[in-house]
């Protein structure tokens, strides 16, 4: 496989294949806004479903949360986002283009040598209003991230869940960020979804948990199916630490762009919720039985972007290769986040397989997502298929008529077995989580 595929294939395969589409398009698209097709929207929710699985399912110390994502404006002054989420931005006299002062070298515009501006605070917080009467209206925010809205709510969790610490609590939803430098596809938009986890322990074991969640994410990637050579962590340094870090780590991804942030694991200490203590006057602390103490949890936080985990899963995922003298380009996606999971293809769009055809979509499809296609060329739909990363296609054929028995496609080893349509359901859910071809069974496969 290749080590490295450039943003512009990925990009060109998101759109021809309907997973990702330029916002607004028709009117020429508006700046690193980005809409998920309807390929790409099954994906994203498989990422999704992936973290919250094993972050909130899998395990009885985390419990989820859905906060609003206009909240009071009070919020954002404790935790620092109004005073400190800034930017040193400068901006070139001519064009007027805004740039990340960290990101310019010498003193003129990369775009047109205009002379730039001293460096200027930017707030990446989008403003909006609320109420009626426009003049009367209260400013307030889109949340920049999820996470305050699990501080703000941890008393409710935890006189409500009746758990101990450490506890988490996790949330997915969207976040709004007015970002200076974008591009790189959907790496760094102004929208885009964030998963959170605060995790709350007692003072002193702090050090450990970080440890032991940097570890967890780290792996998490590497179970769905990405390399581990294209995966490292990076520790900030003293100086880089955000206002409210006692500690970070950044899991970063080889993207085509080079090395760059995929997550941050931090150690949020106890900022947080003394912060909004502060602010909202309400105790917000816990009462330890056991060691009969009171004290302020801190919170250990690992926090990632859907939309740059989808990329980084679908850069990890993408292959050309040749298979008997044709190219095909394949997405080598994990099963449990490729958007379609079985392709059912009669062999030809022939009044006799359609029934048959149509009978085993309908027995598939309330337990997967199926495809149901019979346009061109079988060769062209099992490109289609392999495209999008789909693990297995079913074919019916003149014989099935007979022997009442399909054929399966393995996407990856394209290993071939056929087996009865009584049984294919069973088999397919089988081989979705993991089981491999029986070696018996099998008819063809590969040949390179
Ligand atoms: P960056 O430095 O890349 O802008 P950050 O350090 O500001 O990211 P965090 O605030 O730590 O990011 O957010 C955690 C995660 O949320 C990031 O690792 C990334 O996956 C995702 N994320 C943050 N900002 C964006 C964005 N503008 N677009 C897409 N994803 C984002």
């Amino acid at each position: 496989m290749p080590a490295k595929v450039d943003m512009d294939k990925i990009v060109s395969l998101c759109k021809r294949r309907g997973l990702v589409f330029p916002s607004s398009e028709i009117y020429g698209g508006l700046a690193s806004c980005w809409d998920y097709g309807p390929m790409g929207v099954e994906l994203k929710r498989n990422v999704r479903d992936a973290w919250w699985k094993s972050i909130v399912h899998e395990r009885d110390d985390v419990v989820g949360l859905d906060t609003s994502i206009m909240m009071h404006p009070g919020i954002w002054a404790a935790s620092g986002h109004i005073d400190s989420f800034t930017d040193p931005l400068v901006e070139c006299k001519s064009c007027h283009l805004r740039w990340r002062a960290n990101e310019i070298e010498g003193k003129r515009c990369p775009k047109c040598d205009g002379e730039l501006t001293e460096p200027r605070m930017f707030n990446l917080m989008f403003k909006t209003s609320m109420g009626p009467v426009e003049e009367e209206a209260s400013t307030i925010y889109l949340r920049p991230e999820t996470a305050q809205g699990i501080f703000v709510n941890f008393d409710n969790v935890i006189t409500t869940s009746r758990k101990k610490l450490p506890l988490g609590i996790a949330q997915i939803g969207k976040s709004f960020r007015n970002e200076i430098t974008t591009g790189n596809f959907i790496f760094r938009t102004r929208e885009f979804e964030h998963m959170e986890l605060e995790y709350f322990v007692k003072p002193g074991t702090d050090e450990e948990w970080l440890d032991y969640w940097v570890k967890e994410r780290f792996d998490w990637y590497v179970k769905l199916g990405v390399r581990k050579e294209n995966l490292r962590l990076r520790q900030h340094g003293k100086d880089e630490l955000a206002h409210y870090a006692r500690d970070c780590y950044d899991i970063e991804y080889l993207f085509p762009m080079g090395w760059s942030e995929l997550e941050g694991i931090a150690n949020r200490g106890d900022f947080d919720l003394t912060q909004h203590a502060k602010h909202s006057g309400k105790e917000l602390g816990y009462y330890d039985a056991e060691a009969g103490e009171k004290y302020v949890p801190y919170a250990i936080e690992p926090s990632a972007g859907v939309d740059r985990s989808v990329l980084a899963f679908l850069i990890d995922a993408y292959d050309e290769e040749e298979v008997e003298g044709e190219k095909r380009t394949v997405l080598h996606l994990h099963r449990s986040l490729a958007p379609i999971k079985v392709a059912v293809l009669p062999l030809s769009r022939n009044e006799k397989l359609t029934p048959l055809a149509k009978e085993v979509f309908n027995k598939l499809c309330p337990n997967f997502v199926t495809d149901y296609d019979d346009s061109q060329s079988i060769g062209r739909r099992y490109r289609r298929q392999d495209e999008i990363g789909t693990p297995f296609c079913v074919t019916i054929d003149f014989e099935s008529l007979e022997d009442k028995q399909v054929t399966i496609r393995e996407r990856d080893s394209l290993a071939q077995i056929r087996v009865p349509i009584e049984e294919l359901g069973k088999n397919l859910e089988a081989k979705l989580k993991g089981e491999a071809f029986d070696a018996s069974a099998l008819w063809a496969t590969r040949q390179k």
